[in-house]
Formats: structure tokens, C-alpha cells, sequence
């Protein structure tokens, strides 16, 4: 291979774009010219020098990344196939998508469908895949369209985002929560919420049992967001869980449980088995509209990737930011 140098965010004690050497990779099956990554929250932590992220350092940031295999060891890939990859543990225990170059492990790829092309793979990213996880286990647990509406959290955020415009194209009554109602309810309209609320609805009784509103919940957010989604859930409701934007911890109660029937379910899609990747991305291509997905996204420079992602730790950050690596 001819590229030594390529450029990246690596954090050391703090993350700094560099030209890294191509010796800093580890020896993967797989070696991908990394077109686009995006910025998630977890990007944005490391990028800030937060912890809970980054396992080891030096670390390439970035847990995501599309592009082309440059060379692979892997019998499934060929150079010049286009792939994308979330979590995995890359930008976490493995150098990660924010860099020229990646060496990844080839069982974790997914090929990017043609009718959906790179830049596109990378405005879903983790976020989408996420969003997709939780419709696919919200479906598991027997929710559908007529089951009742479905409220997302975090709606103005990227998970949030992308599960309104998908949970709206899969036929569901999109109820969107956000902070911030009046900057955002026209954009979350287009993407498909049928109606937006303000996300102190669900925190201002503090009561563990309140109206039955919907029939499921995408939450991304935690805290006591959470415990007023879980709250305004229908008899036998089931919501999933992934993100903790609003708080770690939630202000749980056993009575949604125990007289309601609700159940919740954790997401986790770094470690998310490769039949079960391969089943999201199938449900994102086929559902999610291309002109919908481009209207939520925003592409900025890789130099860029650590001043746009501090909109993600402010709780200001609106759909997704994709890193224009190449
Ligand atoms: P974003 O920053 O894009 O979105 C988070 C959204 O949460 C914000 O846009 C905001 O939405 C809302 N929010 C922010 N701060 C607060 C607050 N203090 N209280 C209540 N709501 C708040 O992040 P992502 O969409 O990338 O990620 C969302 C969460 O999901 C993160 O915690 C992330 O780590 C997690 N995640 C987990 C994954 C998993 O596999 N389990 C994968 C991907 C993400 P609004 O203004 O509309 O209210």
C-alpha cells in the first residue's frame, strides 16, 4: 500500500488532528479508505476530552465509518467494495472512523446498498442503525401501526431524528418529544411526526401512572424523560431504551410494570450481532426517504469534526453531522 500518512483525530490526553502514520494501525483483516464518519454522541465525547468512551490511547476517534475496502484478508470482501461499519468498538477499544484509513475486522462490515451510496450509509450511522435496532425490538415485542402511536424522544437529536422519519415511513403514529417545540416542530412535521410535544409533558407530574398516550416509546434520552415516557404507556405498552443525553439514571418506578404490563428493552448496537445489523440496515433502506434523510443531515470538513460536535454536548445538536473525510 502506497499512503503512510493519512489524517486524523487521535486522542492522546486530548484529541488533536494529526497526520498519523499508517504504522499506528493494527493488524485487521481489512483495511478501509474511510470516505465519511459522522458524529455521534459518543464522538462528541471523546472529541472533548470526556470520558466513558476511549478505553485505551493513543485511540483514533470516531465509531463510525463508510468507505472503500482498500485490501482484505476477510474472504466476503474484495477491494473497491463499499462498506460502512458502527461501533464494534471502533473509536472505543479500536482505532476508530475519524481518519483517512481504518484497519477494521471484516466479520463486522455491512456493504452499503447501492441505491443508497456512501454519503447517505454515513448520515445513518450509528444513530440510524440505533433508531432501526429499536423499531426492530419495539416489532419483536408485538408493536405495530394499529397497536397505537409510538412517542421518540430526543426527536431533535440524531437517534431521535432518524426513528421519526423511519417509524413514520413504517406506517406509525409519530408522537416527537423535544426540548425545544418552537425551533423545531416544523422540521420534525416534515420527517413525519404526526404531532410534537414538549418534553417537560413528560416530566412535570413526576407521577409513575398517568394517562395512557402510546402504545410505544424510542427513548434516547434517560432520565426522567424516561420515567414520564414509561408513565404515558398503554396497557401492555413497550418501549426501548438506548441513550442517557437526559441522565443515566431515571426516576424508576415498579407500577408501570406491575399494573400496566409495559415492558422495556435495552439497545446496545455496538455489539449488535452481524444477521441483526444486516436486518436494520435492510429496514433503512427500504423505508427511509433519501430527500427526508438529506434534509436532517449536514457534512463538515473532517478538520471540523471536534467544533461541530460540541452542538452534540450542549443538547443543541440537530439531526446528523456527517464528516466529509476524504
Ligand atoms: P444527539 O446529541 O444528536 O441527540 C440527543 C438529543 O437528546 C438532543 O438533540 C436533545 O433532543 C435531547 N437532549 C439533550 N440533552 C438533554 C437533556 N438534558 N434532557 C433531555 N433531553 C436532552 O445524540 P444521539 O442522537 O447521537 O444520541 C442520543 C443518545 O443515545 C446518547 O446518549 C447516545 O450515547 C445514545 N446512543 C446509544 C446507542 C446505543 O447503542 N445504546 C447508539 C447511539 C446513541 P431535543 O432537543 O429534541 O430534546
Amino acid at each position: 500500500m502506497e499512503t503512510t500518512a493519512f489524517p486524523g483525530w487521535i486522542v492522546r490526553d486530548a484529541a488533536t488532528f494529526e497526520q498519523l502514520d499508517l504504522a499506528l494501525l493494527d493488524d485487521l483483516d481489512t483495511t478501509v479508505r474511510v470516505r465519511y464518519s459522522s458524529i455521534n454522541y459518543k464522538d462528541a465525547l471523546a472529541l472533548h476530552g470526556r470520558p466513558g468512551v476511549v478505553r485505551r490511547h493513543p485511540l483514533v476517534a470516531g465509531i463510525d465509518l463508510t468507505g472503500e475496502v482498500l485490501a482484505s484478508r476477510h474472504p466476503r470482501w474484495q477491494p473497491g467494495d463499499v462498506v460502512t461499519l458502527n461501533g464494534a468498538g471502533l473509536g472505543e477499544d479500536l482505532h476508530g472512523g475519524l481518519a483517512g484509513l481504518a484497519a477494521v475486522n471484516g466479520d463486522d462490515l455491512v456493504r452499503v446498498p447501492a441505491q443508497l451510496g456512501p454519503l447517505r450509509a454515513a448520515a445513518i450511522g450509528t444513530a440510524g442503525l440505533t433508531a432501526a435496532l429499536s423499531l426492530l425490538a419495539l416489532e419483536r415485542q408485538g408493536l405495530a401501526p394499529e397497536t397505537g402511536p409510538v412517542l421518540v424522544t430526543g426527536a431533535g437529536g440524531g437517534v431521535g431524528s432518524i426513528a421519526v422519519a423511519l417509524l413514520a415511513a413504517a406506517r406509525y403514529e409519530v408522537l416527537a418529544a423535544t426540548g425545544r417545540p418552537a425551533e423545531l416542530s416544523e422540521h420534525l412535521t416534515a420527517l413525519g411526526a404526526a404531532r410534537v410535544l414538549d418534553r417537560t409533558e413528560l416530566t412535570s407530574s413526576g407521577k409513575p401512572l398517568g394517562k395512557q398516550r402510546w402504545a410505544g416509546v424510542v427513548d434516547a434520552v434517560g432520565g426522567p424523560v424516561l420515567a414520564g415516557a414509561l408513565a404515558g404507556l398503554q396497557h401492555s405498552g413497550v418501549a426501548t431504551t438506548c441513550g442517557l443525553a437526559g441522565g443515566a439514571e431515571f426516576p424508576g418506578n415498579v407500577l408501570p410494570f406491575i399494573l400496566r404490563g409495559v415492558s422495556l428493552l435495552g439497545i446496545d448496537s455496538v455489539r449488535t450481532p452481524p444477521l441483526r445489523r444486516e436486518a436494520a440496515w435492510q429496514r433503512l433502506t427500504q423505508l427511509l426517504d433519501p430527500a427526508l434523510l438529506d434534509s436532517l443531515t449536514r457534512v463538515v470538513p473532517l478538520a471540523e469534526a471536534k467544533d461541530a460536535a460540541a452542538s452534540l454536548l450542549a443538547g443543541t445538536g440537530t439531526g446528523r453531522i456527517v464528516v466529509d473525510v476524504a
